[in-house]
C-alpha cells in the first residue's frame, strides 16, 4: 500500500506517523494509499525549515526567482497529464475536467512569472526640498495554504506561485482526501531548481490546521474550504496575529430572464450544475427561472440530463463519482429531504446507471423543480450533482432571492437584454458575476473571491490582490544630504 508523507526541506519526512488517513479511489471505492497526519511537532519542524530557507530566498534576485518560476511552468505544462491522472484517481472527476483544472492553475503560474513587474513600487522625486519618497513591497515570511478536496491542484496554485515569486516560503496543507497532486507539485518545484525549504507540504486534519493557526512563525494563512471552517480559520488566525484570507462555501444562482436563449441557458445549467459532479464552489445549484420560461427550460434541461453518462473518470464518462461514500450519502440525504419537503423530483439520481465499479461512490445527476426558499435543498450548500429550479415572477423577485442568500460566491444571468444584464451586475451582492457565462471564474490576472459567507477577510485570491496579500508595503522617505544643512527643528515634518 502506498504511503504518502510530508515533504519538508526538499525531501520526504522520515519519521513514523502517530495517525494516518485513508485515501480512496472514489470510482472503485478502494483504498489506494495511506497519508500521514502531522502533529504540532512536525508542523513546527516545517516552519523552522521554511524560516531558514526564507533568509536566502527573499534576497534571491527577481531575475533568478523568475527563472525558477518559468522552469516550474514548463514542467507543470509537460507533466499535466500525470497531474490530471492523480486528480482523477483520488478525487474522481473525469480526466478532461482534471486537465482543465491543471490548465487554470497554470494560468496563475504564468501570472506569477510576471512578478518583477507586479512588485514594482513607485517613486516621487523632490516631495520636499532634497527629499524623495518611494514604495516597495516585501515578502511576509512563511505563508500557509490550506486547501479543499475539490480542486487539489488548482486551488493551491491560486496562492503558492505568487507567494513564492514574491519571496515567501510556503507550507501547503492539502486536503487529506486527495494529497497526491500536491506531492507531484513538490517534486516539480525541486526539478525546477527551487531551493529546498521554500515549498513544503504537511498533511493532516484539524490537528495540523490548528498547529498552523497557533504557530507564531507563520505569517499568513490562505484557506479554501467550507464556510464553518473558513470562519474558524479567519477568527483564530487573526487572533494569533496572522494575515488571513479564508474562502468559504457557495450556493450559486443562475437567473434566467424570459428573453434568454433557452437552449444556451439549458446547456449552461447542465454543464455548471453537473460538471465535476457538482463538487465545484462555482457550480450552479439554484436555477431561478423568471416566468413564463420555467416549463420549457426544465424540459430542455431534463432532456439533456437523460444523455449524461455517469462513471469512471478514466473511461470517458461525462460525470464521475462523489469524493467519499460519506459525502455521497450526505448528498443523497438532501435528495430525500427535498422529496419530503414537497419539491418536484424531475430527475432522480439516486439509483444511477454506472459505467464502472459498483463499489464506487455514485450519485447520478438530480433535478428538482418547484423548490421553495425554505427547503434545505435551497438554503444549504449541497456540493453534489443536485440542481434546484425556483420559479419567480420577475427580475426583482429573482434578484431579491439571490441577495438574501447567505452565500455570495458566484452568480450568472442569462438574457439578451444588455440593459438588464448591466443592472444585474450593478445590483447583485455577489463577488463573481457571469453574463451568459455560467461559471465566471476570473482569469488569473483578476482576483477570485466571493462576498458574504463565501469569504472571510478582505483579500481575494490571485491577481493583484494576491500580490498584495503575500507582500507588505513599505514607504521610504529619503534625503541624501547636499552640503547645506537645515539646522534643528522640533516641529512635525512638513513638505516644503
Ligand atoms: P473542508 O472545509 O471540509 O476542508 C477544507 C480544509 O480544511 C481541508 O484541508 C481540511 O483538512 C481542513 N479541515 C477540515 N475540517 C477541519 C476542522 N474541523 N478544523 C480545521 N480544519 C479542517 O472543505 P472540503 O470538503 O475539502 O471542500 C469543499 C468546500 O470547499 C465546499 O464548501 C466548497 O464550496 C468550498 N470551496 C470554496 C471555494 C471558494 O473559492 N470559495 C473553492 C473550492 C472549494
Amino acid at each position: 500500500m502506498e504511503r504518502i508523507t510530508h515533504f519538508i526541506g526538499g525531501k520526504k519526512w522520515e519519521g513514523v506517523a502517530q495517525r494516518t488517513g485513508e485515501v480512496f479511489n472514489p470510482a472503485t471505492g478502494a483504498v489506494v494509499a495511506h497519508v500521514d497526519f502531522a502533529t504540532a511537532d512536525v508542523l513546527d519542524n516545517a516552519v523552522q525549515v521554511a524560516q531558514k530557507a526564507f533568509v536566502e530566498w527573499r534576497t534571491t534576485s527577481l531575475a533568478k526567482r523568475t527563472q525558477t518560476l518559468f522552469a516550474f511552468r514548463e514542467i507543470v505544462n509537460q507533466r499535466k497529464e500525470e497531474l490530471a491522472a492523480a486528480i482523477t484517481r483520488e478525487h474522481g472527476k473525469v480526466l478532461s475536467d482534471a486537465l482543465g483544472e491543471v490548465t487554470r492553475g497554470l494560468e496563475v503560474i504564468e501570472f506569477a512569472c510576471g512578478i518583477p513587474h507586479l512588485l514594482k513600487g513607485s517613486y516621487s522625486e523632490s516631495v520636499s526640498t532634497s527629499i524623495d519618497v518611494y514604495s516597495i513591497r516585501q515578502p511576509l515570511g512563511v505563508a500557509a495554504i490550506i486547501s479543499p478536496f475539490n480542486f487539489p491542484a488548482m486551488v493551491p496554485m491560486w496562492f503558492f506561485p505568487i507567494a513564492i515569486a514574491a519571496g515567501n516560503c510556503v507550507i501547503v496543507k492539502p486536503s487529506e482526501k486527495d494529497p497526491t497532486p500536491t506531492m507531484l507539485v513538490a517534486q516539480y518545484w525541486k526539478e525546477a531548481g527551487l531551493p529546498d525549504g521554500v515549498f513544503n507540504v504537511v498533511h493532516g486534519d484539524k490537528v495540523a490546521v490548528d498547529a498552523i493557526l497557533n504557530h507564531p512563525g507563520i505569517a499568513s494563512v490562505s484557506f479554501v474550504g467550507s464556510t464553518p471552517i473558513a470562519q474558524y480559520i479567519y477568527e483564530n488566525g487573526a487572533k494569533s496575529g496572522k494575515r488571513v484570507q479564508a474562502l468559504g462555501g457557495a450556493k450559486n444562482h443562475m437567473l434566467v430572464l424570459p428573453d434568454a436563449d433557452l437552449d444556451l441557458a439549458a446547456d449552461a445549467a447542465v454543464n455548471a450544475g453537473f460538471g465535476s459532479a457538482g463538487e465545484r464552489c462555482m457550480a450552479i445549484s439554484a436555477l431561478v427561472a423568471v416566468e413564463p420560461v420555467a416549463d420549457t427550460l426544465v424540459a430542455k434541461i431534463a432532456e439533456r440530463m437523460a444523455k449524461l453518462t455517469t462513471g469512471d473518470g478514466t473511461q470517458g464518462a461525462d460525470m464521475g463519482p462523489l469524493v467519499t461514500s460519506v459525502h455521497r450519502d450526505k448528498v443523497a440525504s438532501y435528495v430525500d429531504a427535498g422529496v419530503k419537503a414537497g419539491a418536484t423530483l424531475v430527475v432522480d439520481g439516486r439509483n444511477p446507471k454506472i459505467n464502472g465499479s459498483a463499489a464506487g461512490f455514485w450519485l447520478g445527476p438530480t433535478l428538482f423543480d418547484h423548490v421553495r426558499t425554505d427547503m434545505s435543498i435551497y438554503t444549504d450548500e449541497i456540493f453534489g450533482p443536485v440542481l434546484s429550479v425556483i420559479r419567480v415572477k420577475s427580475y426583482e423577485e429573482g434578484l431579491g432571492l439571490i441577495n438574501s442568500h447567505r452565500y455570495g460566491n458566484g452568480t450568472a444571468i442569462f438574457t439578451n437584454d444588455g440593459g438588464a444584464a448591466r443592472r444585474f451586475q450593478n445590483e447583485v451582492n455577489v463577488g463573481m458575476v457571469g453574463i451568459n457565462v455560467p461559471i465566471p471564474v476570473p482569469t488569473a490576472y483578476y482576483s477570485f473571491g466571493g462576498w458574504k459567507s463565501s469569504l472571510f477577510g478582505d483579500t481575494h485570491a490571485h491577481g493583484t490582490e494576491g500580490v498584495h496579500f503575500f507582500t507588505r508595503g513599505k514607504v521610504v522617505t529619503s534625503r541624501w544630504l547636499d552640503p547645506s544643512h537645515g539646522g534643528i527643528n522640533l516641529g512635525f515634518p512638513q513638505n516644503r
